[in-house]
């Protein structure tokens, strides 16, 4: 059984070794068209050079890069995390004719949390082990949608869904819109989301790579990865969130988009991949059958169980039920543990927990639950933002510097995409201004964040009309 899992942004020790002195390096380096940070003050001699508290308080100091290089005509944008909001925005800067290149982690594909795990075990095994559906409430959204699903990646979902109460009970939720899923699971949307005709000369992917410093240099944003240069761009975007970001962004000169980041809160949520040879019992409905996925309530290891197995395969009889369970995301808090390195008595306690979940959901007696052949324990240490600013994206027009992910409005894919849309817009609007009037692209630069409404898996406008679901976004400068 696999207990070992590299986090998304798990980082070689010669990168680690290397980011803890970028501070110094980025101080140093810059030049010509960009003012850089203060060079830190001397140390004595012998002194540590970096405790964990100075590395934070160095990050409030930073000293703010400001551009002064005329705007390019034909400029190239950075877009560190090829995740939907990554994606969405290469897609909408290539769209307005503006050259993108995206850095992803993903050692098999592209798509960050929009993941699939595709497992040869013999037989095939199939699991959605981020994101499981989703709907779609705006009109760009549901454009983008439409063309999955005509390309045949998406199709609706029309399993029953519902929540789930231990002992059995099960309640069908009702939809007043369609609920979606990638036909083959999620990932292969992320893939698509790159348009052919656009990828070869306006869009580049480089993956997998973990960028770990950006320094402004020469009027230009300069990139790397551990030591090895990966190019200069006329204006970077950071389309990840949480310890990654915020320690790329540390030491980069940009401290409104650090504060903001850091403001950023983040759940962590276990899941538990399982294969089992025979049908779950799982408890009929009269109305709507057995169910597909569903929430499930007050039980502390379980937020969310799914079969894979008929979601996605219908129609295929004789195949493994694969199912996703996620954990709620106070267990995550409870028992969290460094996501790369995930001690096995970690792994064995968490897999005991969830399957102890699912047998009191099913109502079960303890114990009676068949063995999985196959399981696989992951840690999302950083799975849904907890808070937002409820801004589609954030700008900073002095620095060329911009940020966009499901954070900035809710935590849903289509927060994601519609984020990452807006901000390809936002700096193609602000290339194509020729960065005469910097003061009116500033935004989500000072706005403060609220509370995320929603499941512990995110949002699904539509599903749960009880609850209000995605912050409106207005596109507004903040100064
Ligand atoms: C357990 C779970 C269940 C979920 N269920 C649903 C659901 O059912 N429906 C739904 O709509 N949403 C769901 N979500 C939320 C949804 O998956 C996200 O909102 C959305 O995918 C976020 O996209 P993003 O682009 O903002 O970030 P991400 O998908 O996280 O993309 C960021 C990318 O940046 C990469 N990266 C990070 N650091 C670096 C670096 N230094 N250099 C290069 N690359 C880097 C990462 O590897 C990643 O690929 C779920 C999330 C989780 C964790």
């Amino acid at each position: 059984m696999p207990l070992f899992h590299p986090a998304p942004c798990a980082r070689p020790a010669a990168a680690r070794a290397a980011s803890r002195f970028s501070g110094a390096v980025v101080a140093a380096s810059g030049a010509g068209g960009a003012r850089p940070p203060k060079a830190p003050p001397r140390r004595p001699r012998g002194k540590p050079r970096f405790s964990r508290q100075s590395a934070i308080k160095k990050s409030f100091q930073q000293e703010q890069v400001v551009f002064s290089t005329p705007v390019p005509a034909d400029p190239t944008v950075a877009i560190i995390g090829g995740g939907a909001s990554g994606l969405a925005c290469a897609s909408a800067l290539a769209a307005r004719g503006v050259r993108a290149v995206v850095f992803d982690t993903g050692m098999h594909g592209l798509g960050g949390r929009m993941a699939t795990r595709m497992v040869d075990d013999g037989r095939r095994l199939v699991f959605d082990h981020a994101a499981q559906f989703f709907t779609a409430s705006d009109q760009r959204f549901q454009k983008l949608v439409d063309e999955w699903v005509d390309k045949g990646l998406a199709r609706e979902w029309r399993g029953s869904i519902g929540e789930l109460e231990a002992g059995g009970h099960f309640t069908a939720i009702p939809s007043s819109t369609p609920r979606y899923i990638g036909v083959r699971g999620m990932r292969p949307l992320a893939d698509a989301m790159l348009p052919e005709v656009y990828q070869n000369d306006l869009i580049k992917v480089v993956r997998p790579s973990w960028i770990s410093k950006l320094e402004p240099f020469n009027g230009l944003w300069r990139l790397f990865e551990s030591e090895k240069p990966q190019g200069q761009y006329d204006a970077v975007v950071i389309a990840h969130n949480g310890k990654c970001a915020n320690r790329l962004l540390s030491t980069s000169g940009l401290p409104q988009l650090t504060r903001q980041m850091k403001r950023l809160e983040l759940s962590s949520i276990w899941a538990l991949l399982a294969a089992f040879d025979d049908p779950l019992p799982i408890p009929q409905d009269n109305t709507y059958g057995t169910f597909e996925g569903a929430f499930v309530r007050d039980i502390d290891s379980l937020s969310w169980m799914a079969n894979n197995t008929q979601k996605l395969f219908p129609l295929e009889t004789n195949r493994p039920e694969c199912w996703t369970f996620f954990s709620t995301a106070s267990y995550g808090k409870k028992n969290k543990v460094p996501q790369e390195n995930i001690p096995n008595a970690t792994a064995e306690k968490v897999k005991r927990d969830m399957l102890g979940g699912v047998e009191l959901a099913l109502g079960l007696s303890t114990g009676s639950l068949q063995r999985p052949f196959y399981t696989r324990v992951q840690l999302w240490g950083a799975a849904l933002p907890m808070n937002t600013p409820g801004v589609p994206c954030i700008f900073d027009p002095q620095g060329r510097a911009g940020i966009c992910g499901d954070w900035l409005t809710g935590s849903s894919i289509e927060a994601a995409v519609l984020s990452g849309m807006s901000l390809g817009d936002h700096v193609a609007d602000y290339f194509a201004s020729g960065g005469e009037r910097p003061e009116e692209f500033a935004i989500g630069l000072d706005d403060s964040l609220n509370l995320v409404e929603g499941h512990d898996i995110g949002q699904f406008p539509g599903l749960d009309p009880q609850k209000p679901q995605v912050a409106e976004p207005q596109l507004a400068p903040s100064i």
